[in-house]
């Protein structure tokens, strides 16, 4: 097992995941539940420990998990801005056409 991402924003875990996944790696992420419950808690101070990270099962997949993600969140800053999905509300990368939660249009 090997993390290959880490962000405080899940909303890019999941997406590297199903970067990941699209391309048959099989992959989860440790302590997406654990932030999901962070805001909520009063006076909660949350570290670096508990930030969402992807992870691999096979090390030998590493490589091209790592090549799929830093690509593609290398080449975010020139997709454009993220957008909020009209359906779900879920924020999306800029270079999504669809939105990743639940699958609607982007509406401009
Ligand atoms: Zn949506």
């Amino acid at each position: 097992m090997k993390q290959v991402f880490v962000d405080s924003d899940l909303t890019r875990v999941s997406f590297a995941r199903n970067l990941l996944e699209a391309e048959g790696i099989a992959c989860f992420i440790q302590n997406e539940n654990t932030r999901t419950l962070g805001p909520s808690i009063a006076g909660y101070s949350y570290t670096h420990l508990l930030d969402p990270a992807l992870c691999i099962l096979d090390d030998a997949q590493w490589e091209k998990a790592m090549e799929l993600v830093t690509t593609h969140f290398h080449n975010e800053a020139a997709e454009g801005p993220e957008w909020r999905c009209g359906s779900c509300q879920e924020t999306n990368p800029g270079a999504f056409d669809l939105c990743w939660n639940c699958g609607a249009e982007r509406v401009a």
